[in-house]
């Protein structure tokens, strides 16, 4: 498959795009799973960086539906910590189910949701900046200001500004009462684009309540902790948090 195709020969399915099917994707050095094109999007994009003297690194690539559950779930029943937008860990005391729910989804997608089913997103930073043993947080304050990747930052701002990055973005980039700013989160939006109409409430819906659902790989899953809350906004959360960022 040649490095400039935008996905149309690549098969995208709705599987694909719910995070249970990993079969289109491909694995780059230094990326991991990702789909083809916008893996060799972001290689190049990586080229460019090291020219000028950053080491752009994936922290976070291609994660499944099955691993987006886990993280999901163990938040919603507090097994798992959530932060505010100031990197405070928040007390489950302080939320009705509904606050809770928001909380989780300022930094966390619902299974089934996260662009980072689809290869096209990662989550980026600079390994040449920080000691080995720095310990990434991937917090705002990281990439302004007198943080670390501050430099790097403002170089793919430069980039994205004049629609010169190897056709990335920032998906997270202002402001909202939904998901909050992710300056780390880069999307290959020609190819990330191809991948909103698959994102069906229908399937989503069943994933979440059915246990028994089976996906395409015969997987069957735990069902989703907050369906009870969710079952009334389901609307709302969806166009919140999912669809207002389908641009
Ligand atoms: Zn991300």
């Amino acid at each position: 498959m040649s490095g400039n195709s935008l996905g149309m020969e690549t098969m995208l399915s709705n599987d694909w795009a719910l995070g249970l099917d990993a079969s289109g994707l491909e694995n780059k050095p230094g990326i991991g799973l990702s789909h083809p094109a916008a893996g060799a999007a972001l290689q190049r994009l990586m080229t460019r960086a090291r020219r000028s003297g950053f080491e752009l690194a994936v922290a976070s690539g291609y994660r499944g539906y099955l691993r987006q559950l886990t993280i999901f779930n163990e938040k919603f029943r507090c097994q798992r910590p959530v932060c505010s937008d100031q990197g405070h860990e928040l007390s489950r005391s302080a939320f009705d189910e509904a606050g809770w729910l928001r909380a989780i989804l300022r930094y966390s997608a619902l299974p089934g949701t996260s662009r980072h089913h689809w290869g096209t997103d990662f989550d980026v930073w600079d390994s040449r900046a920080v000691g080995e043993d720095y310990k990434l947080l991937l917090q705002g304050d990281e990439y302004a200001g007198d943080g670390p990747f501050a430099a790097l930052s403002a170089w793919l701002s430069q980039l994205i500004d004049r629609d010169d990055a190897e056709g990335f973005y920032r998906p997270y980039d202002t402001v909202t009462d939904g998901v909050a700013i992710e300056p780390w989160h880069l999307s290959h939006r020609p190819t990330a684009q191809l991948f909103y109409p698959l994102v069906t409430d229908a399937q989503l819906r069943s994933l979440w309540l059915a246990g028994e659902q089976t996906a395409a790989g015969g997987c069957s899953f735990e069902p989703l902790a907050a369906q009870a809350v969710l079952e009334d906004q389901f609307e709302e959360v969806m166009a919140r948090f999912v669809r207002s960022y389908y641009e």
